[in-house]
């Protein structure tokens, strides 16, 4: 039996943040045959922030989820992973990832971990999160600043 069958890759689509963890999931899902899924997760925008800036807070949710629905292709073309396993989700980077997680029977959750957000300084508050909740093993992929 393989040691993983299906992992899911979080990337917050910051190129130089994401390098690091898409390097390392290629590389295990070519060494173990797991599939590859690709999680970004858009973070709703609180109401109040802004301001008349904007005509609607939808038009804009709209315009990013277009946006990241593209960023997201051009990663997972570039490494030839197929449409079914591109993932966009409105709501918490947290929450999402770990149920689709669940969802998909997901058993490997790769993402990347910098440290910039204090409560657990090595891992950053997604990774950490993510590991005390996740249904499955986590690999956090040290990103280098
Ligand atoms: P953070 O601790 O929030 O700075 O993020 C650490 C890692 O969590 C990133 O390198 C990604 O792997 C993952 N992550 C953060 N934000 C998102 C997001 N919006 N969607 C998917 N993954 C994310």
């Amino acid at each position: 039996m393989k040691l993983y069958q299906k992992i899911l890759l979080a990337v917050d689509l910051h190129p130089k943040c994401d390098n690091a963890a898409v390097k390392k999931a290629l590389a295990i899902a070519e060494e173990t045959g797991a599939s590859l899924h690709l999680i970004h997760v858009i973070e709703h925008i609180p109401a109040y922030s802004l301001g008349q800036a904007y005509p609607s807070i939808i038009d804009l949710e709209e315009e990013i989820l277009k946006e990241a629905t593209k960023e997201l292709g051009k990663l997972a073309h570039k490494h030839h992973i197929p449409a079914d396993k591109q993932i966009i989700v409105m709501g918490s980077p947290k929450a999402a990832i770990i149920s689709k997680a669940e969802e998909l029977k997901i058993d490997l959750i790769i993402l990347g971990s910098h440290g910039r957000h204090g409560i657990a300084l090595l891992l950053g508050s997604t990774a950490s999160s993510v590991l005390s909740h996740a249904p499955c093993d986590v690999l956090a992929v040290r990103i280098k600043e």
